[in-house]
């Protein structure tokens, strides 16, 4: 909200007829002070260097301050109805606006993370996908997943160099990957420094290339690793093993190999969370006598439940434990059988005559649910 930012002129501490110098030491102290690569980790200082920045970047140009003097913040702020019209094109001053370029220029890009090339970083995220059962899933399983990864080349110890030889030291920049150059910025002519052209930034020189890695000193790999697949895991969720992604860069460590699991269907149960489900057919008879039938359990093996007397077709019943471990507390969780009463086809005469007479012979107080069904709709 425009309302809540701070006068610019106090974010930088100085005056309203503050002159361009003025603003832009305040700016340049500030900005050092409150620099994320001397704060790291420091929030507070992040959202204050941001301040610093917007402040800089309104005041330090002398057709915007203008208008900030006129308008306040509500020269820049979008959802402002008032002055907002007319000095389209501004924006918003976000969390996104990039002063690195700014920034980098004062400090002889200390401010421009990874801009030397040379540094150590980690390698490459690799993304595999394996598709297991839901027995699999639910006992857990190992499997053997296949992928291909970023090593360094094995002829050539990753060095890039043929065997025998070895990389030379860059002579444009001494092996150091960066070069000082002079650049015009918003603020006049500053030093800065920037990759190596000569060696791309690597600081070596290789004359005499590798032929297995085209003097990359990197090579894609297929591989083979047998995964542990815990019991639990459901369908699509990670198995993410550090380390096991691409080689890092300049002994950085490597990056992680994340395999999304994928887990088919069963003909018999489905799943949510920790619990399974499972629909079971049932005779009328063993619904209205009560019956001990076979249920199916996972794992493929079946069970004794007792179905009681009076069960209506579409009841539930919940068998405590017999779902699925919990990925990572091995909880079990239930397994909720749903019974479904199957009204028999294809009777014979003498079949429909039994029923016919079972039927006649019903009270009301054997259908009660029928009965005030029915005494509802007609005695309205
Ligand atoms: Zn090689
Ligand atoms: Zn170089």
């Amino acid at each position: 909200m425009a309302d809540n930012k701070r006068d610019y002129y106090e974010v930088l501490g100085v005056s309203k007829d503050a002159g361009e110098d003025e603003i832009k030491k305040a700016y340049r102290q500030l900005a050092k002070k409150y620099h994320p690569d001397m704060n790291p980790g420091d929030a507070e200082a992040e959202v204050k260097f941001k301040e610093v920045n917007e402040a800089y970047a309104v005041l330090s140009d002398s057709e915007k301050r203008s208008k900030y003097d006129r308008f306040g913040h509500a020269a820049f702020d979008p959802s402002s109805g008032g002055g907002g019209s007319g000095f389209g094109g501004f924006g918003g001053f976000g969390a996104d606006f990039d002063f690195g370029d700014i920034f980098s220029s004062f400090f002889g890009g200390g401010g421009g993370r990874g801009s030397r090339s040379n540094a150590p970083r980690e390698g490459d995220d690799v993304a595999a996908r394996v598709s297991i059962s839901f027995d699999e899933a639910v006992f857990g399983c190992k499997k053997e997943i296949n992928f291909a990864r970023i090593e360094a080349c094995g002829e050539c110890s990753g060095s890039g160099a043929a065997k025998g030889s070895t990389p030379e030291v860059c002579q444009t920049c001494h092996g150091r990957g960066q070069v000082t150059v002079q650049k015009q910025t918003l603020l006049g002519y500053m030093q800065t420094q920037q990759a190596c052209s000569n060696c791309r930034g690597s600081g070596k020189i290789i004359k005499n290339p590798c032929s297995n890695c085209n003097g990359k000193g990197r090579i894609k790999i297929n591989k083979k690793l047998e995964v542990k697949i815990p019991a639990g895991i459901d369908n699509m969720q990670n198995i993410i093993l550090r380390g096991q992604g691409s080689a890092g860069y300049n002994g950085g460590s490597s990056g992680d190999l994340i395999i999304e699991v994928r887990v088919k269907e069963d003909k018999i149960f489905t799943r949510e969370g920790t619990n399974v489900y499972c629909d079971i057919p049932i005779s009328f008879a063993e619904a209205t006598l009560g019956a001990e039938i076979d249920i199916p359990v996972l794992g493929g093996k079946t069970e004794k439940f007792k179905v009681p007397e009076g069960t209506q077709s579409g009841s539930s019943f919940t068998v405590r434990g017999k779902g699925i471990p919990h990925v990572n507390s091995g909880r079990r969780g239930d397994l909720i059988i749903t019974v479904n009463i199957e009204t028999p086809k294809n009777l014979s005469k003498e079949q429909k005559e039994l029923l016919e007479k079972f039927s006649a012979s019903l009270s009301e107080s054997n259908t009660k649910t029928r009965q005030s069904f029915f005494s509802k709709l007609f005695n309205k």
